[in-house]
């Protein structure tokens, strides 16, 4: 996920009628939590070579991408049951069947606990047990308690798999939460944001365990497979999730449980609420969704509006979506939007706007499914990959939605401005690591800069290879992770061009 900084900055500009945050709320579950039940549940829901449901997530015509993704991509599966004690504790057992598809063996596996970061506010992720091939195995935690370390008792060749359960329960914050509210109780919603053990990328570094600063995206991990189950005695629910919900059932006793399964997603992420109304588009046969609070109607079809232009216009210009559901949820993040794997998360402070920062917010969002969600990158190290060419997708969207004037009046107020700002006081080169900003250069070079970079690319190739190489670089990279010199060499194959002074001089590498 990632964090419109540069945009909120840059709100007052092109939009002056924000509401406040609503005031953080404070139940009495908070003063008393109930205690997680045991699940029940011994076996994992799905037979681990059942594909079926994942594919009933797929748009028609795409249903094949699954096994596409099961056989060439080898990816984690995960299967989830758990037990939600609204609104204060979420947790159960999550079986994974890890394949290590990296050409070393592996001594060890780590699962990222992001409840437990710095900055999170009053959330914390506990792994009670946890079993290596149905048997008992030692564990430790590093890095502030965020990364879990499972070595392994016998190494895991290249092509083995191997199946891990865990039991864990993690604490919600009944407030604002920290880092921007995407894991938090908050204006009567329920965001879940990372909140179950989560493997993550191993690449030439190794395992990514890193602490990544609170201001930039935490997330960097490979596409899986995901089926949860989620039971809740709590009443009158909605609930919208990556991916799509199978079944939904109350008991006669009042417990209510959904089964869910994603299409093949770098993560999850379910949002809940009582207060949730709706409003749905089929575009392409893709069907759009916004969930909007009590009294942000307008907000609510607004932001359906934008989102159903911006997924028409990507899969024109960049190429298809997969998944047969699209959901833009109003949440309280203090971000201004978040992405998620066939999830947008709005920021409910804008929802009474029309246009400006909410209809640029949403645009990006929804560029994030195709420059994160399927063209996975490494949003720590390499964060100008995805945000410099998603914010630049906005910008597209703008000229193709609102003709050209419009447009340049974004690109100044958006991207040019704000960067002009930051190099009068220090410029800086686009591609460094999240960590290598300030929160306030990380908005300004990554987001402006950035995008005027893609601008100058697209300058210096014409309009007809720009948007080729956009192509190519999203066919060949869906499900993927692509690295700055994947994203050279693509646009140098495309354009018949050395493009390696452009990069370097914008750093770009
Ligand atoms: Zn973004």
């Amino acid at each position: 996920m990632k964090k419109l900084f540069l945009l909120i900055v840059l709100l007052s500009l092109l939009a002056g009628c924000a509401k406040p945050a609503s005031p953080a709320a404070l139940t009495s579950h908070s003063l008393s939590p109930v205690p997680t039940p045991t699940p029940a549940a011994a076996k994992p829901p799905l037979a681990w070579d059942d594909l079926s449901p994942y594919k009933r997530a797929m748009l028609q015509g795409h249903e094949g991408d699954v096994e596409w993704v099961e056989q060439n991509l080898r990816p984690t599966h995960y299967q989830l049951v758990l037990t939600l004690d609204w609104p204060v504790r979420i947790g159960g057992r999550e079986w994974v069947r890890y394949t290590n598809n990296e050409g070393v063996s592996l001594s060890e596996v780590y699962f990222r606990l992001f409840p437990n970061c710095p900055g999170w506010q009053d959330s914390k992720s506990v792994v009670k047990r946890v079993q290596v091939g149905g048997e008992n195995a030692a564990f430790s935690l590093e890095q502030e308690d965020t990364a879990l370390k499972v070595p392994l008792a016998h190494p895991l060749a290249p092509g083995d798999s191997v199946i891990f359960t865990l039991d864990f329960s993690v604490s919600i914050p009944q407030h604002g939460g920290g880092n921007y509210s995407i894991f938090a109780y908050k204006d009567n919603v329920l965001s879940l944001a990372h909140f179950y053990p989560m493997i993550p990328a191993y690449d030439d570094k190794g395992w990514h365990t890193e602490l990544a600063p609170s201001y930039g995206d935490l997330t960097y991990s490979d596409t899986s497979f995901y089926y949860v189950r989620l039971r809740t005695t709590a009443p009158g629910l909605v609930l919208t999730t990556s991916g799509k919900i199978l079944r939904d059932i109350v008991s006669s006793d009042g417990v209510e449980s959904w089964d869910i399964a994603s299409g093949p997603m770098r993560d999850i992420n379910l949002v809940l609420s009582r207060d949730f109304h709706t409003a749905s588009e089929d575009v392409n046969d893709v069907m759009v969704t916004s969930y909007y609070l009590t009294g942000d109607r307008g907000g609510g079809k607004r932001v359906l509006r934008y989102a159903a232009d911006a997924l028409a216009d990507y899969c024109r210009q960049f190429g298809p979506y997969p998944f047969n559901e699209l959901d833009v949820v109003e949440t309280g993040t203090t971000a201004g939007g978040v992405e998620y794997p066939g999830m947008v998360a709005i920021s409910d402070q804008f929802y009474q706007e029309i246009g400006g920062f909410l209809e640029f917010a949403t645009a990006h969002e929804v560029g994030h499914q195709w420059w994160y969600s399927l063209v996975g990158s490494d949003q720590v190290n390499h964060p100008w990959l995805d945000e410099a060419l998603t914010n630049y997708s906005a910008y597209i969207y703008t000229q193709d939605i609102h003709g050209n004037r419009y447009a340049g009046r974004v690109f100044k107020v958006f991207f040019q401005d704000t960067y002009k700002r930051a190099a009068d006081m220090m410029d800086m080169p686009i591609g460094l690591p999240v960590s290598g900003y300030s929160q306030t250069t990380y908005g300004a070079i990554v987001y402006g800069k950035g995008a005027i970079f893609f601008h100058t690319l697209r300058r210096q190739v014409g309009d007809d290879t720009f948007f080729a190489i956009l192509r190519t670089y999203f066919r060949r990279y869906r499900y993927r992770i692509a690295t700055p010199q994947d994203f050279l060499h693509v646009a140098e194959e495309v354009s018949g061009k050395n493009l390696e002074p452009l990069f370097r001089e914008w750093g770009a590498q």
